[in-house]
């Protein structure tokens, strides 16, 4: 038994993924591996537990990069294309078989789940190699497998996007607000992995300066920003940011544990 959380990036890129098909600027056409990203996804570990955060369209390659082949939940932000696809996937990741695997997420991704995936979630399908799924509707701090979950409501331009929390450690994707009764719980963090697409605004994402402003008002420990563009070149622009903030990319592992390494 140990009280370590551990948190895998799976996939640290934006919609498209990097390279973007068709695109011939040097992020994209570069051979540094922390410049190559996968869509948006992250694994939480702990006391032998896996717990999937989205299923991006690119989950069936990060499984066999990583050794991913079970997992026993599955957390999802919002239903962006991009965090969901994935879902097919899910098949073959079911820590136990007898059971559906249970989907967390607020209200309306459930419905959206529940309704464009409907064979993923009905007791009897016609379909035969299926995802068995179970949707969960998360209202408020959650207990999974001994550990406290808290779903931190954010802003994604107009729409909300779960983001979620477990002990020192939060997990903020696709976010442009952190609204004030979320800041409350976002204190004492240790590590926040947030949102910071690329350095020009965007109307539903942070940029990277917006996020480094917030994670200073937070005053989180290691700040580690995700969900980045081709315009981020890791190399280059890492060395720009400020002492405790750093660029995801795909692999990167953090071990929260109890005492103070990180
Ligand atoms: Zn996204
Ligand atoms: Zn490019
Ligand atoms: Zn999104």
């Amino acid at each position: 038994m140990s009280d370590d959380v551990t948190i895998k990036i799976l996939g640290s890129g934006t919609s498209t993924g990097v390279p973007v098909v068709g695109c011939s600027c040097d992020v994209c056409r570069s051979t540094e591996p922390r410049n190559q990203r996968s869509r948006c996804s992250a694994l939480l570990s702990w006391d032998g537990y896996r717990i999937l955060i989205d299923s991006s369209p690119d989950l069936r390659q990060q499984c066999l990069s990583y050794g991913i082949t079970q997992v026993d939940a599955v957390l999802y932000t919002h239903n962006h294309a991009d965090h969901v696809h994935g879902i097919d996937d899910l098949r073959v990741l079911n820590g136990s078989p007898a059971q559906p695997l249970p989907v967390y997420g607020e209200q309306k991704l459930i419905q959206h789940l529940t309704t464009s995936f409907r064979y993923a979630f009905e007791s009897q399908s016609k379909v035969g190699f299926r995802p068995r799924l179970k949707g969960v509707v998360i209202d408020d701090t959650l207990s999974l497998f001994g550990r406290k979950i808290v779903p931190i409501r954010l802003l994604h331009g107009d729409e909300i996007a779960l983001g979620y929390r477990v002990g020192d450690l939060a997990y903020l994707t696709d976010c442009s607000v952190v609204p004030q009764e979320s800041v409350a719980q976002l204190q004492g963090l240790r590590v926040l992995v947030i949102d910071g697409l690329r350095f020009r605004n965007h109307p539903t994402h942070f940029s990277v300066s917006q996020a480094i402003d917030i994670a200073q008002k937070l005053k989180a420990e290691r700040v580690v920003l995700t969900h980045l563009s081709h315009d981020v070149d890791y190399c280059l622009h890492q060395q720009s940011l400020p002492k405790g903030v750093e660029f995801a990319y795909d692999g990167l592992t953090i071990s929260l544990n109890d005492g103070k390494n990180l």
